[in-house]
C-alpha cells in the first residue's frame, strides 16, 4: 500500500506533504519550492499546462487560463455565483447538461471536478517524483464552509484519476491539528483562514488529542482575490476618468494590471507606499501610448478594503456567537491564509480578541501539514490516534410545502451524525416519495443550494396516509450526505435514488 499523503487544494495556490522518519515536511517542486499554483491552461498548440507552467503564460494567454476554479466547484449555472465570476474573470462559463458549469479553454469543455483532477495529479506527481514511489491515496482539505455537493465533487475528482480521497477534512481544522498534536494541550483556540479565494473561520477546543470543532463559519467569496479586485477597480476607474477608455474590455492589460495588483498588495504589507505602473498598456485612438502611472499607499489599499475586513469580523462575531464563546476565553488565535500577513488585518484582530495572534503556525504551509499528519495517522501501522469532531457549517434540509426549509440538522451539528423522520403517502396507490434536499441557512429553499431529488421508491400501493416510512439522513464524517429508508411495517429497504437536477 502507497503511503497516504497530505493535500492542501487551495483556490489559488495547492501544496502537498507528508509525514516521513517521523517528521512532517512539505513536499518540494522541482526548483525547491512547495507552492503550486491551482491554474489550468491550454496553450496555442494545445498543450495542457498546470501550476507554474500556466502561471506563466497567464498574461499572454488569459482567455485560456483557468484560476480560481475552486469557487466554482459543486456550483450550478444559474448561480449568483457564477455570473459574478464571470464578470471577473476572462475565461469562459457554459452551462453543462445538467446545468452544471462547463469551463470553455482551447478548444474543449472541462467540468470543474476534471480540473480539480488536473491540479490534483499535478500535485500527485510532483510527490511521486520526491517519493520515487506510486501515490494512490490522500487526504484532502476543503473550506469549512464547503456544502456536501462541493466535497462530493473534490472526491469525484480523485476518482477520476484513480486518487483516493481517503479523507477529506477542513482546512481549518487542519491548520489546528498542525498547531496542536503532541503539544498536549487544553485549549480552545480560533482559527483565522484567509487565502487566497475563501475565508473560514473555526473555533476548535482542543483537548491532547482531540479537537472538537465548537462552530464555523466562514464566505467562500471573501479572499485575497478579492482585495487585489478591489485595487483593480480603483486602477480601471482612474484610468477612465482620465482617458476615458474602459481597460476591462482587453484582456491582456487586465492581466497585467491584475498581476501587478497582486504584487503591490503584498509589498504594501511590508512597506507604507508602491509605485504602481504598467507601461503601454493601451493606445489612444489616434495611436498614442498610454501608462498607467501612480502610487498605492497602503493608507489607500486599508480604506478601500475595510468592507472585506469587517465582512471576515461579523463572520468571526457570528461563528463566537454561535459556539458560546467571548474574546477573552481564546487561548489562542491562529492565523492562516497568505491575506492574513496584511498588516491591517492583524491589528483589527488584536483590537477584538485584546491580543497579538499566535505565532504558532506557519500561514501557507499549516493546512498541508496538518492533513499530512492526519493522514499519517490514518496508515494501518500507526500508533497516533487523534480524534477529530467536527460539524456542519450550514444545516441540511428539506423541502416542504411553499418552498418552506425544513432544518434536518442545524448549523454547527456534530459529524458524523445521524437522524430519521417518519414520512406517509399523500394519495391513494402511491409507491413512490420524493424529496428535495437543501443546504443553508436562509428560512427558503429558493436561497440555499440544492443538494439533490431523493426518491424512494418500491412502497406498498394502498390508501393515502395508511404507509409508514422511516427516511434516514445520515452525514458522514467528512461532511458528505446519503439517504435511506425503510418501510416501517414490512422492514423492507426502500430503494433511493438521487437525481441532482440544478436549477
Ligand atoms: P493562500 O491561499 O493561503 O496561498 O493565500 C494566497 C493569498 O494571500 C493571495 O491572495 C496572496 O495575494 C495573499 N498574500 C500572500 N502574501 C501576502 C502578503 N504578504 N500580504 C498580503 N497578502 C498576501
Amino acid at each position: 500500500m502507497s503511503k497516504i499523503i497530505g493535500i492542501d487544494l487551495g483556490t489559488t495556490n495547492s501544496c502537498a506533504a507528508i509525514v516521513e522518519n517521523g517528521g512532517v515536511k512539505l513536499i518540494p517542486y522541482k526548483g525547491g519550492e512547495f507552492i503550486i499554483p491551482s491554474i489550468f491552461a491550454i496553450d496555442d498548440k494545445g498543450n495542457e499546462l498546470i501550476g507554474h507552467e500556466a502561471k506563466r503564460q497567464w498574461q499572454l494567454n488569459p482567455r485560456n487560463t483557468v484560476y480560481a476554479s475552486k469557487r466554482l466547484i459543486g456550483r450550478s449555472f444559474a448561480s449568483d455565483v457564477v455570473e459574478l465570476m464571470q464578470s471577473t474573470v476572462a475565461y469562459k462559463m457554459k452551462p453543462g447538461e445538467r446545468n452544471d458549469v462547463l469551463l470553455d479553454v482551447g478548444t474543449k469543455n472541462f467540468r470543474l471536478a476534471e480540473v480539480s483532477a488536473k491540479i490534483l495529479n499535478k500535485i500527485r506527481g510532483v510527490a511521486q517524483d520526491y517519493l520515487q514511489e506510486k501515490v494512490t491515496r490522500a487526504v484532502v482539505t476543503v473550506p469549512a464552509y464547503f456544502t456536501d455537493r462541493q466535497r462530493q465533487a473534490v472526491k469525484d475528482a480523485g476518482k477520476m484519476i484513480q486518487l483516493e480521497v481517503v479523507r477529506i477534512i477542513n482546512e481549518p481544522t487542519a491548520a489546528a491539528l498542525a498547531y496542536g498534536i503532541g503539544k498536549n494541550l487544553n485549549e480552545t483556540v480560533v482559527i483565522y483562514d484567509l487565502g487566497g479565494g475563501t475565508f473560514d473561520v473555526s473555533i476548535i477546543e482542543i483537548r491532547d488529542r482531540v479537537f472538537e470543532v465548537k462552530a464555523t463559519g466562514g464566505d467562500i467569496f471573501l479572499g485575497g482575490l478579492d482585495f487585489d479586485q478591489t485595487m483593480i477597480d480603483y486602477v480601471l476607474r482612474d484610468f477612465a476618468s482620465k482617458y476615458g477608455i474602459d481597460l476591462a474590455t482587453d484582456p491582456v492589460a487586465m492581466q497585467r494590471i491584475k498581476d501587478l495588483a497582486e504584487r503591490t498588495k503584498i509589498d504594501l504589507s511590508a512597506r507604507e507606499s508602491a509605485p504602481f505602473s504598467v507601461p503601454f498598456v493601451t493606445m489612444t485612438p489616434q495611436g498614442q501610448p498610454l501608462n498607467i502611472d501612480f502610487t498605492f499607499t497602503r493608507k489607500m489599499l486599508e480604506e478601500m478594503t475595510t468592507p472585506l475586513v469587517d465582512r471576515s469580523l461579523e463572520i468571526l462575531q457570528r461563528v463566537m456567537t454561535d459556539a458560546g464563546m467571548t474574546p477573552d476565553r481564546c487561548d489562542e488565535l491562529l492565523l492562516v491564509g497568505g491575506q492574513t500577513r496584511m498588516p491591517i488585518v492583524q491589528k483589527r484582530l488584536s483590537a477584538f480578541f485584546g491580543k497579538p495572534p499566535s505565532k504558532g503556525v506557519h500561514p501557507d504551509e499549516a493546512v498541508a501539514i496538518g492533513a499530512a499528519l492526519y493522514a499519517n495517522s490514518l496508515e494501518d501501522n500507526s500508533n497516533l490516534r487523534l480524534q477529530l469532531l467536527d460539524v456542519i457549517p450550514m444545516a441540511i434540509g428539506l423541502e416542504r410545502a411553499g418552498g418552506e426549509f425544513h432544518v434536518v440538522f442545524p448549523r454547527n451539528a456534530a459529524i458524523p451524525n445521524a437522524k430519521a423522520i417518519e414520512a406517509t403517502t399523500s394519495y391513494d396507490g402511491q409507491t413512490e416519495v420524493a424529496m428535495r434536499i437543501y443546504q443553508g441557512d436562509n428560512p427558503t429553499v429558493a436561497h440555499n443550494e440544492l443538494l439533490g431529488d431523493f426518491l424512494f421508491s418500491g412502497l406498498r400501493p394502498g390508501p393515502a396516509g395508511t404507509a409508514r416510512l422511516e427516511i434516514t439522513f445520515q452525514v458522514s464524517i467528512e461532511g458528505i450526505l446519503t439517504m435511506s429508508s425503510r418501510d416501517l411495517d414490512t422492514g423492507k429497504q426502500m430503494k433511493t435514488t438521487v437525481r441532482v437536477t440544478q436549477h
